[in-house]
């Protein structure tokens, strides 16, 4: 089986703010968005064990959604690249061209792109759906949007394997859920777990509960969602939250992404001053990458992110 080059062992860096001192925390962050040059963050992880699937059942492709500025579809590219397996991305919406940053970097990776109406991609995850797909373009094997399955939760729970240090709270961005689902199993009862979910709605604690009972059976309590900062749903932003991702990045020499990281680090710090934290915890604030979308998000909404 050909190896996937390996991810390395994840940074743990210390930040120190004045925010932190003041409400007597600690703060370390997780630099997911380091451990491979190309591939950002939790997709790594998640995509690892799907793509070894892939090839113990024996297939040459992998086909998977998302949408034009998809960091799944980004690193879904490379990963299969890596892998020596050929990668279908089916993209929501009509081609523009030339490609964003992230699709040409897909294509250049080997992705074979094609790009679906929005009506047809809801019908994404019906069966007769797929069929057509498996008609038109050979055998695949189907990775979700967002890669969240059982193989990418597997994946998932490894991401703090490499932590070397007693912590209190583990904080990080949740869009399906995959990750955190990963995160909390691995943790098994132990410590606090807090997810941002970066789209509106307030539907991710039950998918979370779900994903949980159906990857191990199990449920926790230790665990839970904060609504509050999605910013109006997911890719919204205001002037807020761009001035916060620069500054950060300007005290830190840490960039954060506008879709989830930002909103993430915005909520550590928003809650920090609330006193959500009791004085005295450690925290782990995991950076699950996402730094790639910030090229097309600067072309679209005209160079916001220094
Ligand atoms: C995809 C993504 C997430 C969300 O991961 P889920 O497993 O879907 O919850 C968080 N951060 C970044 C940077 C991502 O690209």
């Amino acid at each position: 089986m050909p190896m996937i080059k390996p991810a390395s062992k994840p940074d743990l860096q210390h930040i120190s703010d004045a925010v932190f001192d003041k409400s007597g925390l600690e703060v370390f962050v997780l630099r997911l968005d380091l451990i491979h040059p190309g591939i950002s963050g939790n997709k790594w992880y998640k995509l690892k064990y799907n793509l070894k699937e892939a090839i113990v059942q024996g297939f040459d492709t992998i086909l998977t959604y998302g949408g034009a500025y998809s960091n799944h579809i980004h690193a879904a590219a490379i990963a299969a690249s890596e892998y020596k397996i050929k990668s279908i991305g089916i993209i929501r919406g009509e081609k523009v061209e030339p490609l964003n940053p992230t699709l040409q970097d897909a294509q250049d990776y080997g992705m074979e792109l094609h790009f679906i109406s929005r009506s047809d991609y809801r019908h994404k995850n019906e069966e007769h759906f797929v069929n057509e797909l498996k008609e038109r373009f050979g055998n695949f094997y189907l990775v979700p949007e967002g890669g969240t399955n059982s193989y990418a939760i597997k994946g998932a729970s490894e991401i703090l394997d490499e932590i070397d240090i007693a912590f209190d709270w583990i904080i990080t961005a949740a869009g399906t859920g995959g990750t955190i689902s990963g995160i909390i199993s691995r943790l098994d009862g132990a410590h606090n777990i807090l997810g941002v979910p970066i789209l509106k709605g307030g539907f991710l604690k039950e998918e979370v509960e779900s994903l949980l009972f159906n990857y191990s059976g199990k449920g926790y309590t230790n665990w839970q969602m904060n609504d509050d900062y999605h910013f109006g749903g997911y890719a919204k932003f205001n002037s807020e939250l761009i001035d916060f991702i620069n500054d950060f990045k300007g005290s830190h020499k840490i960039p954060l992404d506008p879709v989830y990281t930002g909103k993430m680090f915005y909520a550590l710090y928003d809650l920090s001053r609330q006193g959500h934290f009791p004085k005295g915890s450690k925290i782990v604030a995991v950076h699950t990458g996402g730094l790639q979308g910030i090229r097309g998000f600067n072309d679209r909404f005209g160079n916001l992110i220094h």
